[in-house]
């Protein structure tokens, strides 16, 4: 019984039993987030131990080579003389501290920074404490990037949109109507659609040619970040980098996924102890970085940009003077992050600048779109 199958269930249960059907967007905030038993919120879902791991876990290469890529973007703007590193999501904090000690390369970049990190987990903000420790830079923690002092910014995601609530929409009778989570009369947590039909603009904007049947998600979190990524980068300049899983072109299918230690399982069963994401729609945060008045680049597969970024070269100087048995494990990580039955083509990149700053490399001008 799903009403029994973690504490969250039960919470959730009641809620619908005392309020009717709740949308996906607040079950899956429910289960990442709810202050007691949220994957994000009650552990560290991260790494072997955990749920799921992410490239920055898999080689110190990725965060080195975003640190490179954002000394270099500082550079493009003129190199400011104090500039935000902001991170969206940051994890354990890996790929921030691989990013500061590769930066080190190039000592005003570190100099002109402050690093402000937009983590909504306690359990994760001692993980990240605990990791920057050997930059000697202190981080600032902020529960929302509003808070986020304005200034020159170069803000970095990987993996944070796709742990963005979404909403599904199902089409029936020619008409969009929003999929909702109830019970069933086991008591079980079931899909059902709502009766009256909904109009939301990004479903006219980003699914005009649905048939009957299809199913469509959007991420509203995701776009009001886009907007605010905009309205800051109007005043000030910077660029962003967005890492993550998911599709170039807007289309309707089901992406909704958990994942516990490692494994998928059912969304609607233990929520609370599996991790839940979706596809990232990449079009549909251009769509809104255009209407933000950001320049967009990408999304390009994550082999090209870490490739563009010097992943190969990298790779040959960190396997010298190391056992073979670390080489071989240098090669299988970049293996990993690259080749396309891997993580190398499902996760892209898109970057956003303000106007009027050069295309941030590997992006170039004909990645404009
Ligand atoms: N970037 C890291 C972690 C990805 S997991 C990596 O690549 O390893 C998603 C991260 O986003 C976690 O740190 C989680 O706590 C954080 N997060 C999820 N929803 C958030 C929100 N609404 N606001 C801020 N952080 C959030």
């Amino acid at each position: 019984m799903s009403q029994t199958s973690s504490p969250l269930a039960k919470i959730i249960a009641d809620e619908i039993a005392r309020t009717g059907p709740i949308t996906l967007e607040h079950y899956m905030s429910l289960c990442l987030g709810h202050p007691e038993y949220g994957v994000y919120t009650a552990r560290d879902p991260i790494g072997t131990a955990g749920d799921f791991t992410t490239s920055p876990e898999i080689s110190q290469m990725f965060g080195e080579l975003i640190g490179l890529w954002a000394a270099s973007v500082w550079q493009t703007m003129g190199s400011p003389q104090e500039l935000h590193l902001i991170e969206l999501g940051p994890g354990r904090g890996t790929l921030m501290s691989d990013a500061l000690r590769a930066a080190r390369a190039l000592p005003g970049f570190i100099d002109a920074l402050s690093v402000h990190l937009v983590e909504t987990s306690q359990p994760l903000r001692a993980k990240q404490a605990e990791s920057l420790k050997a930059s000697g830079i202190t981080p600032n923690w902020h529960k929302d990037f509003a808070n986020v002092p304005t200034g020159p910014s170069i803000i970095i995601a990987n993996e944070f949109f796709d742990a963005l609530p979404i909403r599904q929409f199902e089409r029936k009778n020619n008409q969009w109507h929003e999929r909702l989570i109830g019970l069933d009369e086991r008591g079980d947590f079931t899909f059902q659609i709502a009766d009256a039909p909904n109009t939301h603009p990004l479903l006219t904007a980003l699914f005009p040619k649905a048939s009957e049947g299809d199913i469509a998600e959007i991420c509203p979190a995701a776009h009001e970040m886009i907007e605010a990524v905009g309205t800051r980068f109007q005043t000030t300049p910077g660029a962003a980098l967005i890492i993550d899983y998911g599709h170039g072109i807007s289309g309707t299918s089901d992406t909704l996924q958990a994942v516990a230690k490692h494994k998928y399982a059912d969304p609607l069963v233990h929520p609370g102890l599996a991790d839940l994401t979706a596809h990232v729609d990449f079009a549909a945060l251009v769509q809104s970085a255009d209407k933000a008045e950001l320049t967009s680049y990408g999304p390009i597969s994550q082999g090209d940009l870490l490739i563009g970024l010097g992943l190969h070269e990298r790779a040959t100087a960190l396997s010298q003077n190391t056992t073979s048995a670390q080489a071989r494990d240098i090669a299988q990580s970049q293996q990993r992050l690259t080749a396309p039955d891997q993580m190398g083509t499902l996760f892209k990149a898109l970057a956003f600048t303000s106007a009027g700053l050069a295309p941030p490399a590997p992006f170039t001008v004909s990645d404009r779109s």
